[in-house]
């Protein structure tokens, strides 16, 4: 059964019941007419004030009208998740509910994810052995992630767009495993790029079609993108209970702020930019990762899917020179 995502959830779990995972983030973004998804939306009745992605989503599932299951995480990645669950059900998708529980209780973690692997027909044994083989592929990730910020030899996108495809593993790990191996084989064998001001990306992914080509025309490179990162699992734990307690992204702003400041240290990141969605809770939280991270951030909010806007342009190129002198 193919079975849609709405953000990175224990995709070991699919697999091991014998399910193909689909993330329809990546499939909204990705469509011919990203912003047709949203009109569906809001011509079903959705408020022009709700995120873009919730509207996105929902208009995806039902105008690719190939996803008869959700499950959706219910606690820890979005307020607006319930709500939008709830107008799917009504369009007659089945929702299988999955939680981050708050605090990263790990009792409560292990609790959700067998009652997940129950739902899923997915026994404990293979849920196992689905880490292991997923976790191979996670240490690819992590080479191109070096390749990005220690070498140069691999873009902000290109680093955007793999570390993403992770959250399913494009619903066919061998066929993304094989690609993977290419990219990376030819990417060692570029020439590094160097002297480029090096930049954090934080936040959720940008729904703005060009801000890394922007960034890289004005000799900028993307050394770091955050939740992407995250969504790759780049953790030392053969642990899956552990693995998703250490997932910083669902749980408090706290802890993905100790992970940007060591990933800034580490990389030598000189400036970032926060990435914010309109109408989106986590705007709130740019106000504790100001007073928190003690580089240089730009705040940028995108409401709709296309290309970056003038003002947003102007603002980027401004920081950027700011970065510079
Ligand atoms: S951007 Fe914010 S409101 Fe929109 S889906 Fe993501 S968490 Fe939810």
């Amino acid at each position: 059964m193919r079975i849609g995502i709405t953000t990175t959830i224990p995709v070991e779990i699919v697999y091991a019941g014998g399910h193909m995972p689909e993330d329809i983030n990546n499939v909204f973004i990705a469509s011919d007419d990203p912003q047709a998804m949203v009109l569906r939306a809001e011509h079903d009745g959705y408020p022009r004030n709700v995120c873009g992605w919730i509207k996105g989503i929902y208009g995806t599932i039902l105008e690719t009208n190939s996803i008869k299951t959700v499950i959706a995480a219910v606690e820890g990645d979005c307020s607006q998740t319930q709500a939008m669950m709830e107008t799917l059900e009504m369009q007659g998708i089945q929702v299988i509910p999955f939680a981050f529980p708050y605090g990263r209780d790990r009792d409560m973690l292990r609790m959700q994810l067998e009652k997940l692997a129950e739902r899923l027909g997915a026994d404990w044994q293979s849920v196992i052995e689905w880490k292991k083989r997923l976790d191979g592929i996670r240490l690819k990730l992590r080479e191109l992630d070096d390749l990005t910020w220690q070498d140069g030899k691999i873009s902000g996108r290109e680093n955007h767009i793999w570390l993403i495809s992770s959250s399913d593993f494009w619903g066919k790990p061998d066929w993304f495993e094989t690609s993977l191996d290419n990219f990376l084989s030819d990417a060692r064998a570029r020439q590094p790029k160097k002297g480029r001001m090096r930049i954090g990306y934080i936040g959720i992914p940008p729904i703005f079609t060009d801000l890394y080509e922007l960034l890289e025309e004005r000799g900028a490179a993307v050394v770091f993108n955050e939740v992407q990162r995250q969504f790759s699992m780049p953790f030392d734990t053969d642990d899956i209970v552990e693995q998703y307690a250490l997932y910083t992204y669902p749980y408090d702003i706290f802890g993905r702020i100790e992970d940007i400041n060591r990933e800034v240290e580490r990389r030598n990141i000189q400036g970032i930019i926060h990435y914010t969605q309109s109408f989106c809770f986590r705007q709130i939280q740019d106000l504790i990762i100001r007073k928190n991270v003690n580089v240089p951030i730009l705040t940028l909010e995108g409401e709709s899917p296309g290309p970056i806007d003038a003002r947003t342009r102007v603002r980027i190129e401004s920081f950027l020179e700011m970065l510079e002198v």
